[in-house]
């Protein structure tokens, strides 16, 4: 066959794409092993039986054609009006597209604002698709990095010291994976550099309904920051719609039009009745998203529970998403030892830091993604291993 382009072949980056624990533990699964998965975040339940009776109803009802690109009219609004309602923006639908997904979002986002070769910043530890999101528009991926003891926050100097000649930063909150949640001081930080250096803010906010102490703030509401924000929402974490694709990109007018072009030669748009599906979901109000993070709200506290009754696993704060950092440093192995070594000796299978950047090297990412009393079990057994490891070490 001819070459494939340089681009798609070098899309990971150098060597292992991070997942060798979560394909060791499907691996397992298909022979028969049964493996406590805290790996992916991908919750418990389903989406909620209203919703698909909507998205079935639409369907019946016709709408299983090509949908206008940028988004169904009403579902622009609605989107429009509950981020307007949630970080005080003025938003209309004019800057708001919708998109299969927060992930196609964070792509074209990035097809928006970097031309090939430009230097794009995102903030490690980060979501495991970052880099290559960053590579797979031509840029070149350059990390900001973050400490543990500083609760994986981007400081002022560390950004000030990155952001030389880049065009973007790409940030998360509430965030995936150090549940880490921004506080106004960080993002004001961030505001002060990207303005200074006039580049554009990423800002994937997809666990905005998952805040379990404070408050989500959305970067676009600081001063200044509208013109220079590109926000990411998802129905997958908020409305458990992983597999229905459906997300939106907002931002200033002139951006999202572009973006409708790059939509109309990429996607092609959303389906209708997916769109419809979200809007009953968007409309059906707080209620169910809060139903949604419970199980999340429930869990952290376990965990924080568990932690506490021991000393040798460190727990980062965990303020908001579904998945807890633990330090494993204390038991002489780096995040991917313990984790392989954890899911040989007990059958549970949780994330190595390592996966998610250099920042997080020595932890593992738990993801609270299991009923509450097998979560219970698996994480007094991981905290039992790790006991056993420090006093063998
Ligand atoms: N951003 C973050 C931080 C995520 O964790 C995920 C999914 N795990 C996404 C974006 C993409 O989500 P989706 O495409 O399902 O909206």
């Amino acid at each position: 066959m001819p070459a494939l382009s340089h681009r798609i072949t070098t899309l990971n980056g150098d060597g292992s794409d991070g997942w060798d624990v979560f394909y060791r533990a499907r691996a397992m699964i298909a022979d028969g092993v049964p493996v406590t998965e805290l790996t992916i975040g991908e919750h418990d339940i389903g989406t909620d039986p209203s919703i698909l009776k909507a998205m079935y109803e639409s369907a019946l009802g016709g709408h299983t054609g090509y949908a206008i690109v940028p988004g169904i009219s009403a579902l622009r609004d609605e989107v429009a009006a509950r981020v307007e309602a949630q970080s005080g923006v003025p938003t209309r639908r004019e800057n708001v597209l919708i998109t299969p997904g927060g992930q196609a979002g964070l792509f074209a986002a990035h097809m928006a604002v970097c031309a090939p070769g430009d230097v794009a910043l995102f903030v490690d530890p980060y979501y495991a698709t970052y880099p290559g999101v960053l590579r797979s528009v031509g840029a070149v991926p350059r990390a900001v990095e973050t400490r543990s003891s500083q609760g994986f926050l981007p400081q002022r100097d560390v950004l000030k010291a990155a952001v030389e000649a880049a065009t973007s930063l790409l940030i998360n909150t509430p965030n995936n994976p150090t549940g880490a949640v921004y506080p106004r001081a960080t993002l004001h930080d961030i505001a002060e550099v990207v303005t200074a250096q006039d580049m554009w803010l990423i800002s994937d906010e997809v666990y905005d309904t998952q805040v379990w102490d404070g408050a989500h703030i959305s970067p676009r509401a600081l001063p200044g920051m509208a013109e220079r924000t590109l926000v990411i929402g998802s129905m997958s974490k908020s409305h458990a719609m992983t597999g229905s694709r459906i997300g939106w990109i907002v931002g200033p007018e002139d951006a999202i039009t572009c973006l409708v072009d790059l939509a109309t030669n990429t996607t092609y748009g959303v389906p209708g009745y997916i769109q419809d599906a979200a809007l009953f979901g968007l409309r059906t109000g707080l209620p169910l998203e809060a139903q949604v993070a419970e199980p999340f709200r429930r869990r952290r506290a376990i965990a924080e529970r568990i932690l506490a009754s021991q000393t040798v696993l460190r727990m980062i704060p965990a303020q908001g998403a579904m998945y807890v950092m633990l330090d494993v440093r204390a038991t002489g192995m780096n995040g991917e030892e313990f984790a392989f070594a954890l899911l040989d000796a007990h059958h549970i299978a949780v994330m190595p830091g390592e996966s998610f950047g250099r920042s997080a090297a020595g932890h593992v990412r738990v993801a609270m993604t299991q009923e509450d009393s097998r979560f219970k079990a698996a994480l007094r057994t991981l905290c039992e291993f790790a006991s056993a490891l420090a006093k063998a070490g």
